[in-house]
């Protein structure tokens, strides 16, 4: 192929991409299939010679669509969203087209400075103050382990990353038992080990305990270890519980530890003020990560730290090799110092893109709309027989089960997904099986949130 058949190309996907998208309420949101059959159906080896291609594009019809789990349906209630805005997608096809690498001011500069700028502007839309400046990262597993680093060279006094970590004290993260699996693996990436990392006890209300973290802090200094930084959620993805933030931050600021606050789905609603209570205090943190590619509705992947002084992660992970350099332009910004890989999609565009086409209040709309249907929805699940909603929502995200216990529970969440109107997933809470129930697709309607009582109704 080359670029004159790739305009022809393009616009036949951009017309398969709107019959997709217009025809998406009819199809089952997950795939109804079994491991293996889309493997199965293609060849073991690659062609030695090259196909037409009409066929590929047949057999992409044929193979890809119906084994997909349709994240852009209205009615994908698992997890969290992955929302893609067509306008972001429009920016991520331009992207596409010059396929640039975006490491260093000079490689892009535009993707540099719109980079800084879309941060200003998100900074701003969350109520931050003016001191923190972001970066983008493809996700929050990747900015909560760069933070997690900047906190390991800070509390070994910036040698780590040169001698190593065998002789050094031993070092302690704290985070609470409703913090993400991605926490645990910063802490095993970064060389801490799990067992490194304190679950702190949460109390009745899933926070972190702050007097808890003030035992678990005095206990370890006590025993001769040293504290590193401590780790607040707000949302979490299990059933969407918050750390008291101004607390928890009071106590690590109390010993001089550092705090990264994981926002990754519920910081999209940070742009509406009422919501900000959630995380009140969160002006005292070093490092907050937010993912725009959850809620916000930027296309995959695009997750955004805030850093309230950023030279120390930028001490933690640039590099600036020979031929990194760049020449005659001191003062620059070259992004890959900020982050673990060096180099970098220009993942600024759609949220250029995104914010302008939409504006916050069409964005802040949206998440109302989500957090006021999730609430109507748990009202109508709770009038139910032998269903009870176990957690109530927190912003758009609850969880229910059958009052018959656990292998009911499941039983009703395989039905619920084979019958393919909605998507819903599960997760343990103290023990107990329970479905989640997240709002939040960006073209969802309240009907479609509410098909979730009428799926129930139909198979309970
Ligand atoms: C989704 C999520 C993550 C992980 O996000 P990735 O971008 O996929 O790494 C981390 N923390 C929380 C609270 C999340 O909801």
């Amino acid at each position: 192929m080359n670029h004159d058949d790739l305009r022809i190309w393009s616009r036949r996907a951009a017309d398969w991409a709107h019959d997709y998208h217009a025809g998406l309420r009819q199809r089952p949101v997950r795939a109804p299939l079994t491991p293996g059959a889309v493997a199965a159906r293609l060849p073991e080896a690659a062609p030695e010679t090259p196909e037409p291609m009409e066929t590929i594009w047949a057999d992409f019809e044929a193979i890809v669509p119906d084994a997909m789990t349709h994240w852009q349906h209205p009615r994908f209630f698992g997890y969290f969203p992955a929302n893609a805005a067509p306008v972001s997608m429009l920016a991520e096809q331009l992207a596409n087209a010059m396929a640039a690498q975006c490491m260093l001011w000079q490689t892009s500069p535009a993707a540099t400075e719109i980079e800084q700028v879309m941060m200003r502007w998100l900074r701003g839309a969350l109520g931050l103050p003016e001191r923190f400046a972001g970066t983008i990262h493809d996700s929050a597993t990747s900015a909560t382990l760069s933070a997690i680093l900047t906190m390991r060279e800070r509390a070994l006094d910036w040698a780590s990353n040169a001698a190593g970590l065998s002789g050094a004290p031993v070092l302690r993260l704290y985070a609470s038992a409703q913090s993400h699996s991605s926490v645990d693996k910063g802490a095993r990436i970064a060389g801490l080990g799990q067992d490194n990392l304190v679950k702190v006890p949460t109390d009745a209300g899933l926070s972190m305990d702050p007097a808890a973290l003030e035992e678990a802090i005095a206990a370890d200094i006590a025993a001769g270890r040293r504290p590193a930084g401590v780790i607040l959620c707000v949302g979490g993805t299990s059933v969407g519980a918050s750390d008291r933030v101004a607390a928890c931050i009071a106590v690590a600021r109390s010993h001089d530890i550092p705090v990264h606050v994981d926002a990754a789905w519920a910081g999209s609603a940070m742009i509406c003020p009422e919501f900000r209570d959630l995380w009140a205090g969160v002006e005292g943190a070093d490092s907050i990560v937010f993912n725009p590619h959850k809620w916000l509705g930027a296309q995959f992947d695009c997750s955004v730290q805030f850093l309230a002084d950023p030279r120390d992660q930028v001490r933690t992970l640039g590099l600036r090799p020979d031929y990194l350099q760049t020449l005659g332009t001191d003062g620059v910004t070259d992004f890959n110092e900020w982050t673990v890989p060096l180099g970098r999609r220009f993942r600024a565009l759609k949220l250029w893109f995104l914010l302008r086409a939409h504006g916050l209040e069409g964005l802040r709309g949206r998440i109302r709309d989500h957090v006021r249907w999730a609430g109507e929805l748990a009202e109508e699940i709770a009038r139910l027989d032998g269903v009870e909603i176990v957690t109530p929502p927190a912003l758009s995200l609850f969880t229910f089960a059958l009052k018959a216990g656990d292998a009911a529970t499941e039983a009703l969440l395989r039905r619920i997904n084979d019958d393919g109107r909605v998507y819903l997933t599960q997760t343990r809470h103290k023990g107990r099986f329970v479905i989640r129930v997240q709002v939040g697709q960006f073209d969802c309607t309240r009907d479609d949130v509410m098909t979730v009582a009428q799926v129930l109704r139909d198979l309970l």
